[in-house]
């Protein structure tokens, strides 16, 4: 269960995340939907640890992570990424990229669990190609099964399909829903597609200039918009 209480973070005198409060339990997806600038970025990244809150508060599980007297390392946070662009590694196997995160159990503990995600992620005959041997695709679902690996309380997910066709898209997306329900983590999922959130989101948060400025499921949020910016922005989908 992941609890953000009013994160605000300033640029050179602006909020670009101002006030921002959110929780996702367990086995739920939300998505941080909102235009180009809006600070959906920012948030995950604070969330994740990699950048600094100016105020506010994050909680996982019942348990301060992080305010602005105290910060648990990024490491120890029992969160997985994945972005766009966040590289696989290209000098080790699939299979030592998805055993990365692995820190417990046995050497065939590890081995059963990396065997079990690309079984999931439809990798197995892959195990033992090297990134450069996938396509991008095949890529994304490494990394998502890396990320997954250690089975971390929360998954925050920056635009992870952004990157491929459109053919590939759909196919990949419903993959990885079914399992993060399987994996029972709490989701955020960062995207400026509507689509994307229609599809995949327990609940959407709709974020402009830095704040929230509606959130329900996703029918309620497409059908009753807050407002005509709110209505513009879900145009594009048919
Ligand atoms: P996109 O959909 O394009 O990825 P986003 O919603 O993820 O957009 P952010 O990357 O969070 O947006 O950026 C929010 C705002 O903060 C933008 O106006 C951006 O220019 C600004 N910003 C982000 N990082 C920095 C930084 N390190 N220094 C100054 N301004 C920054
Ligand atoms: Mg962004």
């Amino acid at each position: 269960r992941l609890e953000v209480r009013n994160l605000v973070r300033t640029y050179e005198g602006r909020r670009v995340v101002d006030d921002v409060s959110l929780t996702i339990k367990a086995g739920q997806v939300m998505c941080l939907l909102g235009p180009s600038g809006c600070g959906k970025s920012t948030t995950l990244r604070m969330i994740a640890g990699i950048e600094m809150q100016d105020s506010g508060e994050i909680w996982v599980d019942g348990k301060l992570v992080c305010d602005t007297r105290y910060r648990v390392p990024p490491e120890r946070r029992e969160i997985g990424l994945m972005f766009q662009d966040f590289a696989l590694f290209p000098h080790l196997s699939v299979a030592d990229n998805v055993a990365f995160g692995l820190r417990h159990g046995s050497k065939a503990e590890r081995r059963a669990r990396v065997e079990q995600l690309l079984e999931r992620v439809h990798l197995t005959r892959h195990i033992d190609d090297y990134p450069h041997q996938l396509s991008g695709g095949e890529q994304q679902r490494v990394a998502l099964a890396r990320a997954l690996a250690p089975r971390p309380k929360i998954m925050l997910m920056d635009e992870p399909f952004s990157g491929l066709d459109n053919r590939l898209r759909d196919g990949i997306r419903d993959d990885t829903l079914s399992l993060l329900k399987e994996e029972n983590a709490a989701v955020l999922l960062v995207t400026h597609e509507p689509e994307e959130a229609m599809r995949m989101a327990d609940e959407i948060a709709l974020m402009r200039a830095g704040r929230i400025v509606q959130r329900g499921a996703p029918y309620n949020v497409y059908t009753r918009p807050v407002d005509k910016a709110a209505v513009a922005f879900f145009s594009d989908i048919n």
